[in-house]
């Protein structure tokens, strides 16, 4: 199942100032919790002690966005998806 995440207006700001271009959502049903992403990108994402995916945060900053994009060309699943 696609868990729909709200996607924030373009350049909204994080409480932090970072620039929010875009959001990253999961297809939970799809991912086998490989850790692809979270190898790439983790900040963004981690496998919990249960080996379920998490998306520490949704909401990608513009300067982790090339880095959350090539992960989520890179899962073999393709169980990620950018809101743009
Ligand atoms: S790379 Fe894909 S299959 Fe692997 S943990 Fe991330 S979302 Fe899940």
């Amino acid at each position: 199942m696609l868990h729909s995440l709200q996607c924030p207006p373009a350049s909204q700001q994080r409480g932090d100032d970072r620039e929010v271009r875009v959001r990253v959502e999961a297809d939970w049903d799809a991912c086998e919790s490989n850790a692809v992403c979270a190898g790439l990108v983790p900040s963004v994402f981690e496998i919990d002690d249960d080996d379920n995916l998490q998306i520490l945060d949704g909401d990608i900053p513009a300067d982790l966005e090339q880095q959350v994009r090539h992960a989520v060309s890179s899962c073999p699943k393709m169980a990620l998806r950018i809101v743009e």
